[in-house]
């Protein structure tokens, strides 16, 4: 039977030679099996009918019941159109037709009940439908039922495959053969969650007789899709965790311990606490650590990555960490340097600005193992940054690197060193489980204490006077104040402009000597931006003038408003991430929104949530139904998860219910060896094959 789904899609009937090229080319399709796994996007009810009163919407699909008349060619003789009045007793609605009208003319019965089928669309205030499917009353049972639509493309369109000759050959298939599809799940498991057997569902899902029959498909497809893609990441964490040998780091060390007693400037949290534990339960096990450290914006990942590097020192390895700004990098490097003073290790600093005649010095110490602890940016990643014996690696913000570059560090030592890599902007569980399924992931999901809470406000333009007063008070109070403006690649210049011009009026609005106003943007040597920022973080500087540079990380606690400038401009992830640039002091700090008049329904939404809530779990919910899950990864991921048919961001529940039965069934038959596990065996190897390397994010 398999071999029938392997059947050249070029011999199905009403394909040949040129369709399937265009088929091969434009969707993937290259045999029986491949069109057999295309499927439908929606489905029409065919038995429900519209009045031509009350159409729906422009585009949409629908079904009336009328009679015509008025039937007359228009237009001028270079664009003539054949048009008619179908009314039904609620009103009525215009027929047109582009092409062919002499002969539909001929076709057409003045007076008869038709049944018009197509799409609605409204010109100069008139509803139409361009081309129906006109169909006479005492013939439309046969149409009864549900109608697939199908992804088409211009080229496809261009040879008789719109949505319309898709669905006819996927007919043709269902017709000529008798379709049997090979049953990978095993028995029980289909018992347990009530699906209908895989040979039923490719049927009910092209071509269902209820709704009744296409969720049932449903359901089968995107289960099995999704079960197969939870074993997957499961199979692969197994393996890698198996094969791949890591560095033992039998003791906490001196070097913890001193720090621990006389240096620590707080209680740990009892989130960053655990987090400690589950990565010092890694670090003696033998096998290699790949660990994602999620936690919230504030939540304090720098020093439990700290923690986790002195252990790394204190079993004699180096440690180093890397961040995706020079600004974030020099930071870490006066955080840690701060927190270290009078600790006997020997730190170092690493970045693009780094001078060559500091570099050669830096290089050669670095591969002596005289320094325990490098901080910097990709600059790490350069060919000359060679350890001496590297242990552990913490990569933060880690949504900013590609896969290519955090792979190349395990390649800097024999043994792959350890991984960390933290990341602020929060995953919703079910995409975590899936993206980074094959990792293991601990959460900070706890504030240290004394925080007082953002007040998030949304104010229009028309208030930008009294936001004014508003800063100047806080100011008067001693805090410190960030504006955001949006600098976007698509309207550089004019943002630019933008972010000049706000500097200028604020610069105007807060007046030296009374006054000290510092700007930071990309366009600014590497120097000028730090000079710029160790002012404001030294506190020389009222407010700061910013793009979104200082997104990532930044930690200036007495700075308590953050006012961002077009706030709809940027996404939910980027907002919570601003906003989490103050909050850090004990100081009762401020997010001012700032948007023009007119905002579409999702800015709306997205200003409503900030408001709502400074959960980063609850706001990368929405951001995911928002966004989808593709856009929500970066677009390097979207390319390597491509489901079918099961939805990322709406299918939560079912994820969850697949990752369950996955676990159960990997601890009950880890290598899938059980009778009842063959066929699944046998498609996960297949799967396995098929993407080959998307294990290694570490
Ligand atoms: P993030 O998780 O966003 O990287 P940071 O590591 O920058 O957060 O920490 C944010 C702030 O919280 C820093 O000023 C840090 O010193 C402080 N901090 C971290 N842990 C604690 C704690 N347990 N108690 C009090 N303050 C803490
Ligand atoms: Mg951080």
């Amino acid at each position: 039977m398999s071999e029938l789904l392997q059947t050249p899609i070029e011999f199905l009937k009403g394909v040949g030679p040129q369709r399937a090229q265009l088929l091969q080319k434009e969707l993937g399709i290259f045999n029986y099996g491949d069109l057999l796994h295309t499927y439908p996007y929606r489905y029409l009810d065919r038995s429900i009918y519209h009045k031509c009163k009350d159409l729906p919407y422009v585009d949409s699909y629908v079904q009336l019941v009328g009679t015509i008349d008025n039937i007359k060619e228009i237009g001028t003789a270079r664009f003539k159109r054949l048009s008619a009045r179908f009314s039904d007793d609620s009103g009525t609605i215009e027929l047109i037709w582009f092409q062919g009208g002499q002969w539909i003319k001929q076709m057409l019965v003045a007076g008869l009940p038709y049944q018009a089928f197509g799409k609605a669309k409204l010109t100069n205030g008139i509803w139409a439908m361009p081309h129906p499917e006109l169909t006479p009353i005492k013939d439309v049972f046969k149409k009864a039922g549900f109608q697939p639509f199908y992804s088409s493309t211009e080229k496809l369109n261009h040879k008789g495959l719109n949505t319309k000759g898709i669905e006819k050959l996927v007919q043709n298939l269902f017709v000529q053969h008798s379709i049997q599809a090979k049953e990978y799940l095993p028995e029980n498991l289909i018992k347990e969650h009530q699906l209908i057997s895989r040979t039923a569902a490719l049927k009910q899902i092209h071509l269902p007789v209820s709704e009744i029959e296409i969720q049932q498909a449903k359901l089968r497809l995107k289960f099995e899709e999704l079960f197969f893609l939870q074993l997957e990441m499961l199979i692969r964490k197994g393996t890698r965790v198996q094969a791949t040998k890591g560095h033992i780091f039998e003791q906490s060390g001196e070097l913890l311990k001193e720090f621990y007693t006389h240096h620590l400037p707080f209680e740990l949290t009892n989130a960053q606490k655990r987090v400690i534990k589950e990565i010092r339960k890694d670090f003696l096990t033998g096998r290699h650590m790949n660990r994602l450290l999620q936690g919230d914006v504030g939540s304090g990942k720098t020093l439990v990555a700290l923690i986790a590097m002195l252990i790394a020192n204190g079993n004699g390895y180096q440690a180093c960490i890397m961040a995706p700004t020079e600004i974030l990098a020099n930071q870490h490097f006066e955080t840690i340097r701060e927190l270290l003073k009078g600790v006997s290790i020997r730190i170092a600093l690493l970045t693009g600005s780094t001078k060559k005649s500091e570099r050669t010095p830096l290089f050669a110490s670095l591969q002596n193992g005289e320094i325990n602890l490098l901080i910097g940016t990709h600059a790490l990643l350069e060919d000359p940054v060679q350890f001496n014996n590297l242990g552990f690696v913490v990569i933060d913000e880690q949504h900013r690197f590609g896969v290519a570059q955090r792979g190349k560090m395990w390649k800097k030592n024999s043994i792959p060193p350890h991984v960390l890599v933290m990341t602020a902007t929060p995953i919703p569980r079910t995409l975590a489980m899936t993206f980074y399924g094959d990792l293991d992931v601990s959460v900070i999901d706890e504030l240290p204490p004394g925080r007082k809470p953002i007040s998030t406000i949304h104010r229009f333009e028309s208030h930008r006077l009294a936001l004014f007063g508003f800063m100047r008070k806080e100011i008067a109070l001693g805090r410190q104040i960030y504006i955001v403006y949006p600098l976007i690649k698509e309207s550089e210049k004019l943002d630019f402009n933008n972010l000049m011009d706000g500097f200028e009026a604020i610069s105007r609005s807060f007046p030296i000597p009374d006054y000290q106003v510092s700007i930071v943007h990309g366009k600014m040597k590497p120097e000028a931006k730090d000079y710029e920022m160790q002012r404001f973080i030294k506190g020389e500087t009222h407010i700061m003038v910013a793009t979104t540079v200082i997104e990532v990380g930044v930690n200036v606690p007495n700075a308590s408003v953050m006012i961002i400038e077009s706030a709809e401009r940027f996404g939910l992830a980027q907002l919570h991430q601003l906003r989490g640039r103050v909050g850090r002091g004990a100081e009762k700090s401020y997010c001012i929104l700032m948007t023009g008049n007119e905002l579409s329904r999702e800015a709306k939404k997205r200003m409503g949530t900030m408001v709502a809530t400074t959960d980063g779990f609850e706001i990368a919910e929405v951001d995911l139904q928002l966004r989808g899950p593709g856009d929500l990864m970066g677009t390097q991921q979207s390319g390597i998860l491509e489901l079918k048919i099961a939805d990322l961001a709406k299918d939560g529940d079912l994820i969850n219910s697949a990752r369950d039965s996955a676990i159960e069934l990997i601890e009950k038959d880890p290598n899938l060896l059980h009778e009842e596990n063959t066929c699944l065996r046998e498609k996960m190897i297949s799967l396995l094959r098929e993407r080959p390397n998307w294990g290694k994010i570490g």
